[in-house]
């Protein structure tokens, strides 16, 4: 794909200072990280520049979705997502979570707090846990900021700022566009997927939610998996579930303290589902 910006752009203060950062605590800590993985976990956006971007990428994407209108069950989403949010390890931010009206299975979170869900996976779901799960998972990647840093390592800190800055000029516009169309927020790692499923069981469970929602929500997908694949290509491509995952998950379950009166499931689910056909 041909690349709209000039790659050879000099760096930018912001850019050099988070250059020598990342060297003095490469150094200070006395660990053999390599300089390019410090730079990825440092947050070079502040909150409101992540959130400009979020709305710019968000009014694209708007355009080109349809969004499930039903108040039952878009009210039902939102306040389960609202419900995970104070007990997230980023919870300074407001959130949304909407319902797509879009064949496949699949949920995304866009920088800023947007977070969007298919009917399909609603309706795949087989409780109220499971969907928790799936929403506290895309809150995770908004915790780890997992778009943003994806975004510096491809565009360099410079493009995306001047996006933040100037989102209304053309140069902006064709960025938003290309980021859009390669899926570029969403191409995630192994390690942003794993700290994202282990945000996800510690946000359901910190919010009283029964964590083996995790897990369920695994073993339901990969018994769609062989019943209808394709229904799955969408998140499989983007969230892949590797028996890696579901281990890891297990572990953070099994260390968790007992806790009594965890919830499964609520009868709002089940309305919820009923109103979807199931
Ligand atoms: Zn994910």
């Amino acid at each position: 794909m041909k690349l709209i910006y000039n790659r050879s752009s000099k760096l930018t203060s912001p850019c050099i200072a988070a250059v020598v950062l990342a060297l003095m605590l490469t150094f200070h800590t006395g660990c053999s990280t390599p300089l390019v993985k410090a730079l990825s976990d440092i947050n070079i956006f502040t909150d409101a520049e992540e959130l400009q971007f979020g709305k710019a990428y968000v009014a694209e994407h708007e355009k080109k979705v349809k969004l499930y209108t039903d108040p039952v069950v878009v009210n039902y989403i939102n306040a389960l997502g609202q419900s995970l949010v104070p007990h997230s390890k980023r919870s300074n931010i407001r959130y949304t979570f909407k319902v797509v009206d879009k064949k496949g299975v699949n949920a995304y979170a866009v920088p800023g707090g947007f977070i969007y869900i298919h009917l399909d996976l609603i309706r795949m779901a087989k409780t109220e846990s499971e969907l928790a799960f799936v929403l506290g998972h895309e809150i995770g990647h908004i915790v780890g900021r997992h778009s943003m840093k994806r975004l510096t390592k491809v565009y360099g800190i410079e493009i995306i700022k001047r996006i933040i800055l100037d989102e209304e000029s053309s140069e902006a516009e064709k960025l938003i566009a290309e980021i859009l169309a390669a899926g570029l927020l969403f191409r995630y790692s192994r390690d942003n997927e794993r700290e994202s499923d282990f945000y996800g069981v510690q946000n359901i469970y910190d919010a009283g939610i029964s964590p083996e929602g995790a897990t369920d929500f695994f073993k339901t997908l990969q018994n769609l998996q062989k019943r209808e694949p394709s229904t799955l290509e969408k998140l499989i491509s983007t969230h892949p579930v590797h028996n890696e995952r579901i281990t890891n998950v297990r572990s953070h379950i099994k260390n968790l303290p007992p806790k009594s009166g965890l919830r499964r499931d609520t009868s709002d689910f089940r309305t919820i589902k009923r109103r979807l056909g199931h």
